[in-house]
C-alpha cells in the first residue's frame, strides 16, 4: 500500500512561532500558563502539557496576579493586556504578525469611522478567539457575519467596512462582498480581504493531493475551522476522505480494497502527528 503525507501540510508560521516559543519557554522554566489552547489540536496540547504548560481559560486568567503567561497566535483583546498590566502578569505574546497587523487596520478604521457611523463588519466565527480579539479592537462595536443570511444586521445605508476572519474561505468571503455591494445605497462600502494566504494557498494543493489516493486521513482538532475547511475541500473531491484526530480513530475496515493512502492536516496539526499515521500504517497496528 502506498502511504504519502501532503509535504505543505502541518503548522503555518504563526502557529510554529508560538509552539516553539512556548518551548523555549518550558525548557528554561519548566512551566508556563498559556490563555487558551495553543493550537486548536488536542494531540499538541496534550504533548506540551506533558512538559509543562498549563492551558487556563479566560475566567481563570482573569483572577491572576504576578504571573508569566503566552497568548497564543490567534491574539486577544486590549481588556487581556489591560488587566497584565494592573496585575503584573509578564505576557509572552505570540500574536501572529499577521492577526496583529489585522487588529490594528480594524482599530484604525473603528476609529476613523466614528463621526460618519461607519460599521466594521466581520466575516468571522462568532465566539472563536481570533474574532473576539478582533472585535475587542472596536469596543464591542464590530458586526460579525458568519453568512450572507445576516447581512440584515446591518445598516446598508451607512458606511461599511468589510474584514475577514484570517482563516475563513475566500469563496463564502467574495460571495458575502457581493451581496452587501448589491445591498448598500449610495453609501461608501470598502473590502479588505484579509484572509491569510498560508491556508487558502493550501486548497489547491490539497485539492489535488485528495484526489491522487483511495483513502485521504484528514488529520485534524475538532475545533480547528481551517481544518473544517480543508476537510470540506478534500471530501469535495474525493468522498474516501476520513476526519481523524488520533490514530485511535483508525478503523480496519477503511482499509480494504485500499491500494493508497494519503494523509493531509490543518496548519494547526504538527507534521509530527501525520508521521505518527504513516508510522501505525506502516507497522500495520490498527
Ligand atoms: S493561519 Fe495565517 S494568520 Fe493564522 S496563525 Fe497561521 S500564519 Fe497567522
Amino acid at each position: 500500500m502506498i502511504i504519502a503525507i501532503d509535504h505543505n501540510s502541518g503548522f503555518c508560521f504563526g502557529v510554529d512561532a508560538a509552539v516553539k516559543k512556548a518551548e523555549e519557554i518550558l525548557q528554561r522554566d519548566g512551566s508556563l500558563y498559556c490563555l487558551g489552547d495553543i493550537v486548536h489540536n488536542e494531540a499538541e496540547v496534550n504533548r506540551l502539557y506533558q512538559i509543562g504548560l498549563q492551558t487556563i481559560d479566560h475566567d481563570q486568567y482573569f483572577t491572576l496576579k504576578d504571573a508569566t503567561v503566552l497568548l497564543r497566535a490567534h491574539g486577544e483583546p486590549p481588556s487581556t493586556y489591560e488587566y497584565a498590566r494592573l496585575n503584573n502578569i509578564h505576557l509572552i505574546d505570540a500574536t501572529c504578525p499577521i492577526v496583529l497587523k489585522l487588529q490594528q487596520r480594524i482599530r484604525k478604521s473603528h476609529e476613523a469611522g466614528k463621526d460618519s457611523k461607519s460599521q466594521v463588519v466581520i466575516y468571522g466565527k462568532k465566539g472563536h478567539a481570533e474574532v473576539n480579539g478582533l472585535v475587542g479592537q472596536t469596543d464591542g462595536d464590530a458586526i460579525v457575519i458568519e453568512n450572507p443570511e445576516e447581512i440584515s444586521k446591518i445598516d446598508l445605508s451607512l458606511p461599511v467596512e468589510l474584514y475577514a476572519q484570517t482563516t475563513k474561505d475566500l469563496e463564502g468571503f467574495h460571495q458575502l462582498s457581493l451581496e452587501l455591494k448589491k445591498g448598500a445605497n449610495q453609501a461608501p462600502f470598502k473590502v479588505h480581504d484579509t484572509i491569510c494566504r498560508q491556508v487558502s494557498n493550501r486548497i489547491p494543493g490539497i485539492r489535488d493531493f485528495a484526489s491522487r489516493y483511495s483513502l485521504i486521513l484528514f488529520v485534524s482538532g475538532h475545533q480547528s475551522s481551517n481544518g473544517k475547511m480543508l476537510f470540506g475541500i478534500c471530501k469535495s473531491v474525493n468522498p474516501n476522505s476520513k476526519f481523524v484526530t488520533s490514530t485511535e480513530d483508525l478503523r480496519k475496515e477503511w482499509f480494504d480494497g485500499i491500494d493508497s493512502v494519503g494523509i493531509c492536516g490543518a496548519t494547526s496539526t504538527p507534521k509530527t502527528l501525520l508521521e505518527k499515521f504513516a508510522d501505525t500504517l506502516r507497522q500495520g497496528i490498527i
